[in-house]
Formats: structure tokens, C-alpha cells, sequence
């Protein structure tokens, strides 16, 4: 017997029609959803098409849930990472975000209501970004990669794979301090980065990490008036600083005593530490029931409460900045 499936979504106001929801999943093989609904898994993508008005409301009235976990759908598609596999339906996923941009504070952590966390990997991208996508994929994670410009000559087919595996966002064109900056320069850095990894990924870039965390009140408004969502961390890795990072074994280390739901972790590309850390890393994750969401996704499924958000890093449990 088929186990039911469970979600929950359509907010308020989300209207009729059909919504695509996409998550991943492997495998090709095409599973049975309840009718109407419609499910294929191809090339890793797992796509569903839900008839808006038809679909069942679990949780109604949580205007912000918006996760369709797929059981029994996914146990027939990847045999047995039912538990890794989901989607989002994408029309939330840009609700959500809005709203965050909307209240024009910097992101420290999701909530913690879900078994959901955001790695994200800074300053690519570079040589060793191939290797990590491909890491990721491999173990059905999802990440955020936040992007150096004037990285983007060398390896411009790469944010668009980010992006398609996760999310982009801006990290500046040249990694400068924003706070020793005067805002001309802060909203060229940030804009000129933002207009090249939209014509590359062919996506709207919305997300934002200043460099090295160093952010001030003009640097917030800049962001804010850009229409861009600042993006911080819970959980620092340490796999950059102090110089020269901490090990594989003590990022794994820290990772393992630190990370809880809704946790934002700070990682970067292209070093070699962090690409070693990553498969045990993850095998992690799995251990204690965590998967890692991308940052849209993770305001889409388990957004900090507005309390949290209003408290900075104060409000997310157990933060090691
Ligand atoms: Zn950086």
C-alpha cells in the first residue's frame, strides 16, 4: 500500500491553476502521485504539477509553509533518500523571499521548527567548484554560493550550475572591506556583481554576503535600497579564519557540535580543506536527520520569526559566528 503523501502549502492568496514545484530526486524512473497530481524525475530534477485549487491544505492558515514532502513518491524514485528528497513550489520560494527583502534586515538563520540547515560556500567561483557541485549532487544537498566578480572571467559557465543546484548570491566584485568604503563604491561592487551573475545564471540574483561579514548601517541601507536580501551566517566553519583555516577534521568537528536546525554555515570554495571536510561533512548532516536547503528555500520552508530576524545572531539558537 501506497503511504499518503504529506505537505503542506498554498498560502493564502496563492489563487487557481496549476503550480510547478521542483525539487531533486534520482533516478528516472516516474512515480505515482494521487491524481491529479503529475510527478516526473528526470535528470535529477523531480517536477510536480499540482492543480492549486485540488491540492491538499495540511497545514492551513501557516501562510509560509510551503514544503511538499514526498514519502511515498520518493521512495519509489531514489529507493530509500525519501528523506533527502522534497519540493518547494517556486511561487513561494519568491514570496518568501520578497517578504525578507521587504523587512530590509541582514539574515543570520532560518527557524528551527524543521530538520533543514543552509551551507553556503563564499568567494568562487574557481578550480575546485566542479568538484564540490559534484559532491553535492552526489549526496541529493543543496548549497548557496556567494560569488567574487571579478572570479566570474575564469569560469563563467559555473554560477549557472550553482544556481541550477542551489541559489547565488552576490559577494562584491573585488572582496574589499564595504565599511571602509564610501557608498558609490559599495553600490558599484555589489551592483556590478549582481548584473553579471544575472547574465550568466539568467536568474534574478537577490541574495548578498558582504565580505568578510563587515557590514554598518550605510552598508545595510545600500543593500536595502539595491533590493537585495543580506545574507549572514549562525555557524562559522572556520575553514578560512584565522588563517590558515582549520583543518578538514576540525571543520568536521565543529560542524558536528554546532549545527542545528536552521543554522546558516559559513564555508568557502576553493579550499582545499573544505573540499576534504565535505563528504564526511554531509554523511554528518544525514546522521543527525539535517539535509541542507538552499537560503530561498530555507526562508521557504522554515523562515526565522520576525522576533529572530529583529535579534540578529542573537536570535538563532547555539550561533558560533
Ligand atoms: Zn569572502
Amino acid at each position: 500500500m501506497e503511504p499518503p503523501w504529506r505537505g503542506a502549502f498554498v498560502p493564502p492568496g496563492v489563487g487557481g491553476g496549476e503550480d510547478v514545484a521542483e525539487g531533486k530526486c534520482v533516478g528516472e524512473r516516474q512515480a505515482t502521485p494521487p491524481s491529479p497530481w503529475r510527478l516526473s524525475c528526470q535528470r535529477g530534477r523531480a517536477t510536480v504539477v499540482v492543480p492549486v485549487r485540488t491540492s491538499r491544505v495540511i497545514a492551513a492558515g501557516v501562510a509560509s509553509a510551503a514544503t511538499l514532502a514526498l514519502p511515498a513518491a520518493a521512495a519509489q524514485i531514489d529507493g530509500g533518500m525519501s528523506a533527502h528528497t522534497f519540493v518547494v513550489l517556486r511561487r513561494s520560494v519568491r514570496q518568501s523571499l520578497t517578504r525578507f527583502i521587504r523587512f530590509g534586515l541582514p539574515l543570520y538563520c532560518g527557524g528551527s521548527r524543521r530538520r533543514d540547515v543552509a551551507l553556503t560556500f563564499d568567494d568562487g567561483p574557481g578550480p575546485a567548484t566542479r568538484a564540490t557541485l559534484r559532491v553535492l549532487r552526489r549526496n541529493g544537498e543543496s548549497a548557496t554560493f556567494f560569488l567574487v566578480g571579478r572570479n566570474l572571467a575564469g569560469w563563467p559557465d559555473l554560477p549557472r550550475a550553482e544556481a541550477t543546484l542551489g541559489a547565488v548570491g552576490d559577494h562584491t566584485w573585488t572582496h574589499p572591506f564595504l565599511t571602509r568604503l564610501p557608498s558609490s563604491a559599495v553600490v558599484r561592487e555589489i551592483a556590478s556583481t549582481q548584473a553579471a551573475l544575472e547574465r550568466l545564471t539568467r536568474m534574478p540574483v537577490l541574495l548578498f554576503r558582504p565580505p568578510y561579514g563587515f557590514h554598518d548601517r550605510d552598508v545595510d541601507r545600500d543593500v536595502r535600497r539595491l533590493g537585495m536580501l543580506q545574507v549572514l551566517w549562525s555557524l562559522d566553519s572556520h575553514d578560512s579564519y584565522p588563517p590558515p583555516g582549520a583543518s578538514a577534521a576540525q571543520i568536521v568537528r565543529t560542524l558536528a557540535r554546532s549545527l542545528r536546525p536552521g543554522s546558516i554555515v559559513l564555508l568557502h570554495e576553493n579550499l582545499r580543506q573544505t573540499e576534504v571536510a565535505l563528504p564526511a561533512l554531509l554523511l554528518g548532516l544525514r546522521s543527525v536527520g539535517l539535509r541542507s536547503v538552499s537560503v530561498p528555500d530555507l526562508l521557504a520552508v522554515d523562515p526565522p520569526t520576525v522576533r529572530q530576524l529583529r535579534s540578529g545572531i542573537r536570535g538563532c539558537p547555539s550561533a558560533r559566528a
